[in-house]
């Protein structure tokens, strides 16, 4: 095997479980990677290059004499995390400086999952000051390059761990989408991602944005790969009163082989595709993907989702109002920050409150404190309420008809850094994906090819709980079109 870490997740776990590479090897490979690619793209905060290789070896020598346990489905398979979701002893800031020095004492169910299927984590992934962004550019620390082109952002708010994974230092990323954060960097990075249904994945020490949006979910190279760890961390958990006792299916026993799309009805948002922002070369790599989706025997159909237009501002409305609760807890008290010289008490709040929130974080905590403000209530909250109700009947209407729908992630590709420096032009370049967590509805991204030489990623949407049914859509429609498993050329 020439180089380790351009395996894709499943094959890196066979060679791991066969015996033909070592844990520590693998995880050597991948923090050789990170060595020579970091510098230019920039996708990781805390690193955990020692830990990582204590662990890689204690697997090596259990293995010596016990074997490779079978419930260990990613025995030694190295992956990252995003840094919003706490490690146990391990830095986890969200990309703030409010939590510039905090290091949990727990693990995030999701993260715990992952640890007792045997994978190693090397690091934690930067992302917008608390998923806040599009771009990875409101990282309290340094912004992340798209591994693809690195004058360009990689997406966000998980844009480190879309550059991550398409830069080949892991073999898949966890990240969390509140309303696109894993889908459209996946999209702008080339790679598979999966936004489970609201309720799937337990969000239990997940640093929390909009906690009726957020939801935790794996970015990878192929489908298969993005399956094999919804496997690992889907499943309920009492510690979150709004995880799903909710059967998990085997999520990769349909993803065997290729297969043809015979008997799928797909949908096509017709408010999705007649979007003006819609860029002419994503148009036209999505017209392939659905030629290809037709020629495997697919059925394409046009759908309407006639509150769409109406989704960023309800959206910006409910997100804003659940952060400025949720970021209430970040005192100067509790965790993280705290400001130095108070005169008092009101005066300490004020002042490690303002030095620890970004820009971004404060205009989103005074949008959400005046749209919940008595006398606006009823205008802004009680509305976009209003508005999510419809827009889930939408998706409802629309998937009685078709078993998923097909659209566009991202209006555009890749865009150059600091290139979008508007608030509100930016609140417009989630369009394609806010609705869907405002339904609560399981999406997938697949790379369907590129325009200028930048990757286009195509999302599939579906019925609560049906994210087998996207796997193998998108597993199918993927090999089709020969993008799974590709990474960038750095
Ligand atoms: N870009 C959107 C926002 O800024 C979505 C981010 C996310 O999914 N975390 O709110």
């Amino acid at each position: 095997m020439s180089d380790l870490t351009h395996l894709t997740l499943a094959e890196a776990r066979s060679a791991l479980a066969a015996g033909e590479v070592t844990a520590e090897a693998m995880t050597v490979s991948c923090l050789a990677r990170m060595d020579a690619t970091e510098p230019r793209v920039g996708a990781l905060l805390a690193r955990r290059d020692a830990e990582a290789l204590d662990e890689a070896r204690a697997l090596d020598r259990q293995r010596a004499e016990r074997g490779v346990p079978s419930d260990k489905p990613l025995w030694g398979v190295p992956l990252t995390v995003k840094d919003s979701l706490t490690l146990k002893g391990t830095p986890t800031t969200a990309g703030s400086r409010i939590l510039e020095h905090f290091t949990p004492p727990y693990d995030a169910f999701a993260v715990s999952r992952l640890k007792e299927a045997g994978a190693i984590i090397l690091a934690k992934t930067n992302m917008d000051e608390f998923a806040m962004g599009s771009t990875t550019e409101h990282s309290a620390f340094h912004p992340t390059r798209n591994p693809w082109d690195r004058g360009r952002v990689p997406g966000g708010s998980s844009g480190g761990s879309a550059a991550s994974v398409a830069a080949c230092q892991c073999f898949a990323s966890l990240g969390s989408d509140t309303g696109g954060s894993i889908r459209q960097p996946a999209a702008l990075c080339g790679c598979v991602g999966l936004k489970p249904t609201y309720g799937r994945i337990s969000r239990y020490g997940l640093l929390a944005y909009g906690s009726s949006l957020d939801q935790i979910g794996p970015l990878a190279r192929t489908v298969e790969d993005a399956a094999l760890v919804l496997q690992v961390i889907a499943g309920h958990d009492p510690r979150d009163a709004t995880s799903a006792a909710w059967p998990v299916p085997d999520y990769t026993s349909t993803l065997r082989g290729t297969g043809d799309l015979a008997g799928v009805r797909l949908g096509l948002p017709r408010e999705f595709y007649e979007n003006d922002a819609l860029n002419p070369g994503v148009r036209a790599a999505c017209r392939k993907a659905m030629d290809n989706a037709r020629a495997l025997g697919a059925e394409l159909v046009d759908v309407s989702l006639p509150h769409t237009p109406y989704a960023v501002a309800a959206y910006y409305i409910l997100a804003t109002a659940e952060a400025g609760s949720n970021l209430a807890r970040y005192d100067g008290v509790r965790y993280g920050r705290r400001a130095q010289d108070a005169k008092n008490l009101d005066d300490l709040y004020t002042r490690s409150r303002t030095e620890g929130f970004g820009e971004e974080v404060q205009r989103r905590i005074l949008l959400g404190a005046f749209v919940l403000s008595a006398g606006y209530y009823d205008a802004y909250y009680r509305k976009a309420a209003q508005v999510r109700r419809l827009i889930r009947q939408d998706y409802d209407e629309a998937l009685t008809r078709c078993d998923a729908l097909l659209a566009p992630v991202s209006p555009v590709p890749a865009w150059p850094l600091g290139g979008v420096s508007d608030p509100l032009q930016m609140y417009l370049m989630d369009i394609f994906t806010l609705s869907l967590n405002l339904a609560g509805l399981p999406g997938l991204t697949v790379p369907v090819g590129f325009a200028d030489g930048l990757p286009v990623g195509m999302q599939l949407m579906g019925r609560p709980f049906g994210e087998e049914v996207l796997l193998r859509i998108g597993h199918r429609l993927g090999s089709s079109l020969g993008v799974l498993g590709q990474y960038a050329p750095l």
